[in-house]
Order: structure tokens, then C-alpha cells, then sequence
């Protein structure tokens, strides 16, 4: 199945940029993916290696050509994955030395492709190793560097990568509650069924350490989609009743808002909510 940069929820927008610059031809010698949640930065620095690597790739890799299936299957030659050993406190020197005498090697395909995860790990001796590769780039290779902050990495090294700043936990929730109002504002416009808009708060509702905030910060982004939808007059185009609908939906969140500050249910409050709207 092909991967898009839209599925790439949190990262969608970094992964776009680097759509965009594989697509004009010209990708980079090396990237480093900085901050933002472990699991999310690993799954960008696969899914651009896997976009690397494809042979007809389309805003991302298709997921179905000989190499993407070989690296599904972790057994792609011309990827290398670069981590810390077990009984080692960083990644060390002959690490690196190791890579670099494997790159010096002509790849199987276009290009080898290097994920180091846990970038943060290399040592000062390390790094110093690998700016000599990165300064002389072999033609073939493209390193993606995976880094819990960037400030671990020498300032050398890092000029010499396109660096990208991953959204934080915290932010990224944020925001995708945001969009999450968003587009009930719309479900709302079009009249969408009960269920559908339950979909859209499920996550809230299941966060039990902070399904309050959210609640609070998915309804204040909710009156700003109603006042917008309003205002643009899209929602004319989704049909009669649409504007009166809006309306009413204001009066309802705010009388949600009010539920979530006077400490009643989330669940319930929410789920009364998409049954009104
Ligand atoms: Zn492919």
C-alpha cells in the first residue's frame, strides 16, 4: 500500500517538504530529524528511506515494487541501519567506520540509504568519523540522522544535514484536536449522521489523564470552525438547511463548554453533543 505524506498525521507537513524535494529530483546527501515522539520521528526516517528506495515512487513510496517489498521485509541490501549496541553506552567509532567502508562499495540499487536512530548516541570520536562522510558525500548515499534533540549532534554535523524539527507530543495533540474541530464544523455543515461525528471526539473521550483540557481545547477550536464556516458561506453550498444548523450548533457548544467547566462527564457531555448537532 502506498504511503502518502498525508499519513503521516503529526509529520504530514515535514513529509510533504520532502515530497516535494525528491519529486524536483534533487534530494539531499543527509537529514536529520530532530525532537518530537521516538515512535513518530523512527516512522518518518523509515518512510522516507522507504521513498528513497522505491522504484516508482508517487508522493511517497507505492508499497508494492520489488523494493519497497524487500524493505517491508527488512531485507533491502542497500539499507543500512545504524543503532547502538546493546553493550555499548554509544554508538561508537568502528561503527561508523564500518559504515563507511560498507558505502564505499557501489549499492545494489540506486542508493544506499543510512537511518541512524538514536543519532544522539554518537559519541564525540563518532561524529567527528562521520562529518568526514557527510563532507565528502559518496554520490550514492543518503543518511537520515534520528536525534532526540539536535543539540546532541556537533554543530558541524549538523550543517552539513537538512534539518527538521519534529512537532512536539504536546503540540501535535494539540493541533490535531484543532483539526479535529474542524472538521466536525464541516460534518456539522453537511448534516453527517450521529456516528460519524462520535468518531471524531472518540479519541478525546478515551484520554483519561487529559480528556478535560482536550475537551476544552477541541470545543474553543469548534466555535472558531462554526464562526469561520459561517463567515466563508461555504456552507451554503452544503445545502438548505446548513447556516440554521451552524446556529444552533454554537448555542449547543457553548452550552458543552459550560458542562466541561462544571465538571460533568466528558463522555457524556460529548456524546450528548453529536446527538444535538
Ligand atoms: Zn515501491
Amino acid at each position: 500500500m502506498s504511503v502518502k505524506p498525508r499519513d503521516l498525521n503529526n509529520c504530514s507537513r515535514i513529509a510533504e517538504q520532502l515530497a516535494l524535494r525528491i519529486e524536483s529530483g534533487s534530494p539531499v546527501h543527509a537529514y536529520a530529524f530532530a525532537g518530537g515522539d521516538p515512535a513518530e520521528r523512527l516512522q518518518l526516517g523509515n518512510w522516507l528511506a522507504q521513498y528513497l528506495l522505491c522504484s516508482q515512487p508517487d508522493q511517497g513510496p507505492c508499497g508494492e515494487c520489488l523494493a519497497c517489498r524487500k524493505f517491508l521485509h527488512g531485507n533491502h541490501e542497500d539499507l543500512i541501519r545504524l543503532k547502538k549496541q546493546a553493550d555499548r553506552e554509544s554508538i561508537v567509532k568502528d561503527q561508523i567506520l564500518e559504515l563507511t567502508d560498507r558505502i564505499s562499495f557501489k549499492p545494489f540499487g540506486k542508493r544506499y540509504v543510512v537511518i541512524i536512530e538514536d543519532a544522539q548516541l554518537m559519541n564525540a570520536a563518532s561524529q567527528n568519523k562521520l562529518l568526514k562522510t557527510l563532507e565528502e558525500p559518496v554520490s550514492e548515499t543518503v543518511m537520515i540522522l534520528l536525534t532526540e534533540k539536535s543539540e546532541a549532534l556537533l554543530p558541524t554535523v549538523l550543517s552539513r544535514c537538512c534539518v527538521f524539527c519534529l512537532p512536539d507530543a504536546a503540540t501535535a495533540t494539540e493541533s490535531a484536536d484543532v483539526q479535529a474541530a474542524e472538521r466536525f464544523a464541516a460534518l456539522i455543515a453537511s448534516g453527517a449522521p450521529f456516528y460519524r461525528k462520535k468518531q471524531l471526539v472518540a479519541d478525546i473521550i478515551a484520554d483519561k489523564d487529559s480528556s478535560r483540557i482536550r475537551a476544552d481545547a477541541f470545543l474553543a477550536g469548534l466555535e472558531e470552525a462554526l464562526a469561520a464556516e459561517l463567515k466563508s458561506g461555504v456552507s451554503k453550498s452544503a445545502g438548505e438547511g446548513s447556516p440554521g444548523r451552524l446556529m444552533d450548533a454554537v448555542g449547543h457548544v457553548e452550552a458543552a463548554r459550560r458542562c466541561i467547566k462544571q465538571l460533568h462527564s466528558v463522555a457524556y457531555t460529548l456524546k450528548q453533543l453529536c446527538l444535538r448537532v
